[in-house]
């Protein structure tokens, strides 16, 4: 197929060496799993067990009649010690079930769509709901929303982001490796529900070991593999719709408004096991890197699972640790704290250290436009330092501040270290609240 590229973009170094050929690691038990009550973008969940209550692996325990919501469900068999505020990783503290493990792993009944080519759209997204899929690439958005796009959207195609582009995570590449033919079930159910013939699978050319099995494996489905060359922010889903399908997504618009519904391939995963197995979204590969990482690893972590077990699996020494990072280095959130735990969006917990996180001072802009080439967005982030620096929020809307994906890939260029990661968070913050 041809290959169309996006306009900016980065090649910051991929540090995917320390874990790309590792075989995923099934991680052992905490003493105890933290699960928040909300876990998805929309609103957040009321508990639907009480305190002293024994759970199986796999019940819901968390569930909203609001719309825009996708159930969470408990990682293991035990009791349900606590419900009250921990810590979390996407901002402060949230709403949290504890749930303390009882080593036996006893599963509630399932309820599996055996024969899934005879089902029903609604009947199908209606397990992918109870199941609580969410997309797994970061954003969480509710899947079976996502999969049902309104009347007048024509969708045609959609597009598998397998792009994985942020630094050290090989998550979804370990996935795509191990797990080829459940992807490729997924895959078909996405299409199902979709009734779309045009399916497209964007992977960077980084990922020579998953083409190779992918390429095998796709022969006569009628799935398209389009092998793009690396280059961040490609798994943006603008980006990889540009460089996939060469369709534009106007400012202000989303993927359906040009007939394309994007999924990451790990939550193509998701949905089989949701479909085939009946079962819930429980658990995540997480890639645990760094170079405070004794021992890099792939590891498959129960959701609640705090970080500070995944370090110590991993013989971190947190002594070192500069900047401990829930994702990617470009994207990630920084972690206060490592006893924050897995949530359906991570993918990856890295340790990073002074070496690494390289921060310097900022000296003044050289106005030498780097920051304007690398934008992937078209934007004018050497604008956002200088307003910023001025507090003149307003002007932040002149320059389309809301189109901004937070990349990061103009603060990576930026000769003289300005903070514009930070104007840019800030100044979307206030144009939010002027609204
Ligand atoms: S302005 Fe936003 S979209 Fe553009 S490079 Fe910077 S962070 Fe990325
Ligand atoms: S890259 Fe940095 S120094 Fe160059 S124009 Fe942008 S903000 Fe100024």
């Amino acid at each position: 197929m041809k290959i169309f590229g996006f306009k900016g973009g980065v090649h910051p170094a991929d540090n995917k060496s320390q874990t790309e050929n590792m075989q995923t690691e099934r991680i052992s038990m905490p003493k105890m799993l933290y699960i928040p009550l909300i876990q998805h973008i929309g609103t957040p969940l009321e508990p639907v067990v009480a305190i002293g209550e024994k759970v199986l692996k796999g019940q819901k325990i968390g569930d909203s009649k609001a719309f825009l919501t996708s159930p969470i469900h408990s990682s293991t068999s035990g009791v349900v010690k606590k419900i009250e505020n921990y810590d979390f990783p996407l901002m402060g503290k949230t709403r949290t079930v504890f749930i303390e493990p009882d080593g036996e792993e006893v599963w509630c009944e399932l309820f599996p769509i055996k024969t899934w080519e005879n089902a029903t759209k609604e009947e199908l997204l209606e397990k992918i709901r109870e199941c609580g899929i969410v997309g797994i690439g970061g954003a969480s958005f509710p899947t079976h929303i996502k999969l049902n796009p309104p009347a007048d959207a024509k969708i045609d195609t959609l597009l598998l982001n397998a792009a994985e582009c942020e630094p050290y995570l090989n998550s979804d590449n370990r996935l795509l490796i191990e797990n080829t033919e459940k992807v490729i079930m997924g895959i078909k159910i996405l299409k199902k529900i979709l009734s779309v013939e045009n399916v497209v699978i964007g992977i960077e050319d980084n990922k020579k070991e998953a083409i190779g099995k992918l390429e095998l494996a796709l022969k006569g489905t009628g799935i398209n593999l389009v092998v793009l060359k690396t280059l961040y922010p490609q798994g943006g889903e603008k980006q990889l719709i540009k460089a996939a399908l060469g369709r534009e997504v106007p400012s202000g618009k989303l993927p359906l408004n040009v007939g394309v519904v994007v999924q990451n391939t790990g939550t193509a995963a998701a949905v089989f096991s949701a479909i085939v197995e009946g079962k819930p979204l429980i658990e995540k590969v997480v890639t645990v890197s760094g170079l405070a990482v004794e021992k890099p690893k792939n590891l498959i972590a129960l959701i609640g699972t705090p970080i500070s077990h995944l370090l110590d699996t991993c013989e971190a020494n947190k002594e070192v640790i500069d900047r401990l990072i829930m994702g990617g280095p470009m994207m990630g959130m920084a972690q206060y704290t490592s006893d924050v735990p897995v949530i359906k969006g991570t993918s990856g917990v890295l340790g990073l250290t002074k070496k690494e996180t390289n921060r310097c001072k900022p000296r003044p802009c050289i106005g030498c436009g780097k920051c304007v080439d690398a934008c992937p967005m078209g934007l004018m982030p050497i604008m956002y330092a200088r307003l910023g620096e001025f507090n003149l929020w307003e002007e932040f809307k002149t320059y389309n501040i809301m189109d901004c994906i937070e990349c990061g890939s103009c603060a990576y260029i930026c000769p003289s270290n300005r903070p514009l990661t930070e104007s840019i968070k800030l100044g979307k913050a206030k144009v939010r609240m002027m609204k």
